[in-house]
């Protein structure tokens, strides 16, 4: 295995250091000038003015693979992890057939190993087919090859109280956690965007915040009556945030996440009709992207999370009402966060590498990711160049979708290396 030498980086945007990568670890780390003499075999990465962050973890993906290998496959979707600086991810199991078995997630575990650039935990169904009438095999999932911690029916919310008091209740035996996708069906039956002044103007069917923050408010109650962990998926309402914040201040094992795209986008963006940004949840308003952006400086929000949802055009370029809910991010991610909350001067990159890293593998209790830049630990890294700018260009995406709401803009930040254990997935910005 080969040994690398990154020089001059700024370790989580600190004082520049070089970090020696030996045998899958971190060898050494020394102040840049002082000590770590390269050996001839070494190969060196001159990382001048880049940043040093632990590889990126996922909380949220949609593979699609198996059964919409249309979209992405676990090659494709892995592809474009490892270049947004992504070392693991959480592949969602809103799969044809339904991840709710230890086979099918087994085999998404298998895929992730074949391909290599990036570790795929497979998130296990809730319910059976994810109908949210009967648990699914949360334990064979769990007591599988895949070792099945995070649960989730995404797509779908777990509607039924008694249904997700048992799986709140199911996974305590074995440290796993329920994700949510807080959408009460009843209130967004038909909807088609955020509920506000502009759906009101477009006369379109709209979805109210108080459709997720009933759920959320729910779910918090029963997490602390059973006495389990709760993670709530896509949080996208100021309203959200603030149940979220009460039910930490209680001190309930309650975590949440947002995505790249409601900390920059709004429900305005839906009066050109591009279904592009058709989204589940949907786009808000200002004040909540505001109040998102503060949550998650604040920490009351633990994880940013690409809910990364490939469609092929044939189910995203047609008519508003018909096309399919969700949008690209895992190539992206970085640099909307990098725009909306340093260069805001809201977080610093530790705090980037604490809500894109440290906080995601905890709560997915990932071994090995997530970690401190600290001799002997695993070398999954990302290095990033903040000063680099980029304009998003579809078919330049290794997903093998080009639904991102991005298109023609330029973003702040490039992923220069991406390290998986010590073996670069992406070097000089490419695929290695
Ligand atoms: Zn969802």
């Amino acid at each position: 295995m080969s040994t690398y030498l990154i020089k001059n980086a700024k370790v989580l945007g600190g004082a520049a250091q070089d970090v020696l990568i030996s045998d899958g670890r971190i060898a050494e780390i020394a102040e840049t000038g002082h000590g770590l003499e390269p050996a001839d075999a070494v190969q060196i990465i001159d990382a001048e003015g880049h940043i040093l962050l632990p590889g990126l973890v996922d909380l949220h993906t949609h593979l699609r693979e198996p059964g919409r290998e249309d979209a992405e496959t676990v090659e494709t979707g892995t592809r474009a992890a490892a270049l947004g600086g992504y070392t693991a991810v959480h592949a969602m199991a809103n799969t044809d057939p339904v991840a709710d078995t230890a086979g099918v997630v087994e085999q998404v575990w298998r895929l992730g190993q074949e391909a290599g650039r990036c570790d795929v935990h497979p998130v296990g169904a809730v319910t059976v087919g994810l109908n949210g009438e009967r648990l699914a095999e949360l334990g064979a999932m769990h007591d599988s090859a895949a070792n099945v911690k995070v649960f989730s029916d995404d797509g779908k919310c777990v509607h039924d109280a008694v249904i997700m008091r048992r799986a709140l209740e199911y996974v305590k035996a074995f440290d796993g956690v329920v994700a949510q996708h807080a959408q009460e069906p009843r209130l967004t039956e038909g909807a088609q965007m955020n509920e506000g002044t502009v759906s009101g103007v477009l006369g379109l069917r709209g979805w109210p915040a108080v459709a997720e923050e009933a759920i959320i408010a729910r779910d918090v109650l029963l997490t602390a009556h059973v006495g389990s962990r709760l993670h709530v998926c896509h949080v996208s309402t100021a309203g959200s945030v603030e149940i979220i914040r009460w039910a930490k201040s209680k001190g309930w094992d309650v975590t949440a996440e947002v995505t790249p795209h409601h900390l920059l986008l709004t429900d305005e963006l839906v009066r050109s009709y591009d279904p592009v940004y058709k989204v589940n949840p949907p786009l808000r308003t200002a004040a909540d992207v505001a109040a998102l952006r503060e949550g998650l400086a604040d920490g009351t929000i633990d994880a940013v999370a690409t809910d990364h949802a490939p469609h092929p055009s044939e189910d995203k370029d047609c008519e508003w009402a018909v096309a399919a809910m969700g949008m690209l991010g895992l190539e992206t991610a970085l640099g909307i966060v990098q725009q909306t909350m340093v260069d805001t001067g809201l977080m610093d990159w530790a705090g980037v590498a604490d809500r894109m890293s440290a906080r995601p593998a905890r709560i997915g209790r990932l071994d090995g990711h997530g970690r401190p830049i600290a001799v002997g630990e695993p070398a999954n890294l990302v290095l990033v160049d903040p000063a680099a700018r980029r304009t998003v260009e579809p078919s330049e995406l290794a997903s093998r979708s080009a639904n991102t709401p991005y298109a023609g803009m330029e973003l702040p930040g490039r992923v220069v290396a991406t390290f998986l254990r010590g073996v670069p997935t992406v070097i000089d910005g490419k695929l290695a």
